[in-house]
Order: C-alpha cells, then structure tokens, then sequence
C-alpha cells in the first residue's frame, strides 16, 4: 500500500566541522519527529562515519534514516550519496577517502566528531572533510550508481559549491537521480528558474537543530527505502512526488 512520507534527505551531524555539537543523534531524531519527518538522510561533507549511531538511535522510532553522504567533486560541487543500506554507504566510504587528500585543522576549520547512538564521543575524524575530493562528478555520480545509490545535486539555487554554480550548467549525459532546491527559494520558483529534465526536491541542509526539516519532500510511496523514492522521482507504479516545499 502506498503512504505518504515526510522526508528531509539532507542532515548533517556533528561530523561535519560547519555544524555544532548540538547534532547529535538524538536530538536530531527528536527535532525530526517535532517537524513531523518519516524519513531523514544523514548527508555529511565526505564521510558516512555517523550514519550508524543515527540508524541505531532510530531503532524502534517511527523515523526511518537512510545513510548517505554530501561529497564534494574537484570542482568543488556538492552531490548526495544516498544508499540502500549502512554497509553500501561504507564501502562507498572508503573509495571517497582514498580520493579526499589533506588533514583536518580543527582550530581552522572545526570539530569533527564521530559519536555513537547515545551522542557519547568515540572518534575525532582526522580527514579534511570540508576538502574537495580528486574525482570529477561526473566519477562521483557512476560511482554512487555503482553501489546502486541515488546521486543528487545539492542545492542548485545556492551560488557556492553548486552544479550551476560551480560549472554553469549541468554536463548533458550526467545521469544525475534529482536535483535539489534550498528552502532559500520557492518550488514554483525554481521550477521555472531551473527548466531542466530532472526531478525537483527540498530539503534543508541542515547545520543545526533549527535548520532540520525547513525543507522537505513529500514522497507517495510503499515504503522508506532508496529504490521507492527512485520509483516516485521517475513517477513509476504509482508512485510519485506529492508536494515539494520548505517551513521558513
Ligand atoms: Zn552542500
Ligand atoms: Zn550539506
């Protein structure tokens, strides 16, 4: 049976050095249920190191997390990684940190910490996060494709790290799954500002608490996995896109 799924698919946690410590697992799940969320995605800059502690606090929860990433291309754009399971993010994982060169500056740039499903500390991620990686995006989009994930293009109305931004235009043969709007601009908005073939959605890009579910998609679909909501970007079985929006 189809049902209606709230869903935010772009959070980030305390692992990425832009946000605070306030994003920890269980006040983002808390603060997800405040907005009503069915499903979130847990996007950090170059690393899937919390997904984890968020899939475990979300045990028994109404809440469903799908483990993703926000990786960050040579030219400096921002795509969504989002995967099927926990383990597919992880292997992902490890080719974007052999390609993800530099060492993190946490007086420079911030903490990056890797917490588990209690929010108690159990790492400090070394990795220059915030860097760009040497791969293309057209090489980041074949290999998410290759762990059968979904590739998105962040926040296209931002002007900093992304696809329009960044290039000018989107490579005609990139097999991008979606692109996504900020809560910055207005559906209707971008719909004609951005004319392209793909499908739309909203999320919020969340670096704090506040931030969490200020956009959002509503997808009609079965259940809350990464293979229905490619069923509703591609309006397949039933299954579609119901509102794309943003709380602001
Ligand atoms: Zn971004
Ligand atoms: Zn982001």
């Amino acid at each position: 049976m189809l049902k209606e799924f709230k869903a935010d698919l772009h959070i980030h946690t305390c692992l990425s050095p832009c946000t605070d410590f306030e994003m920890a697992p269980s006040r983002i799940i808390e603060k997800s249920r405040e907005n009503k969320l069915d499903l979130i995605a847990i996007c950090d800059h170059n690393s899937s190191e919390n997904v984890d502690a968020l899939m475990k606090a979300c045990h028994d929860q109404k809440i469903r997390v799908i483990p993703g990433m926000e990786v960050t291309s040579k030219e400096e754009v921002h795509i969504l990684a989002l995967f099927e399971n926990r383990d597919k993010a992880i292997e992902f994982q490890e080719v974007i940190y052999d390609n993800l060169p530099g060492k993190n500056e946490e007086d420079l740039y911030g903490m990056q910490v890797v917490v588990n499903e209690k929010g108690e500390v159990i790492d400090f991620n070394q990795k220059l996060l915030i860097g760009a990686t040497t791969l293309s995006v057209e090489d980041i989009v074949e290999y998410i494709h290759s762990f059968n994930g979904l590739a998105i293009a962040s926040h296209i109305d931002r002007e900093a790290f992304s696809i329009i931004g960044q290039l000018g235009f989107i490579p005609p043969d990139l097999e991008l799954d979606a692109l996504e709007i900020s809560p910055r601009i207005d559906y209707y908005e971008a719909q004609g500002k951005f004319n392209f073939s793909f499908p739309l959605i909203c999320s919020s890009d969340a670096h704090y608490l506040d931030e969490i579910g200020r956009g959002f998609t509503i997808f009609l679909i079965e259940s809350a996995n990464i293979y229905e909501i490619k069923k509703a970007l591609k309006e397949e079985n039933g299954r579609k896109i119901l509102k794309v929006s943003r709380n602001v």
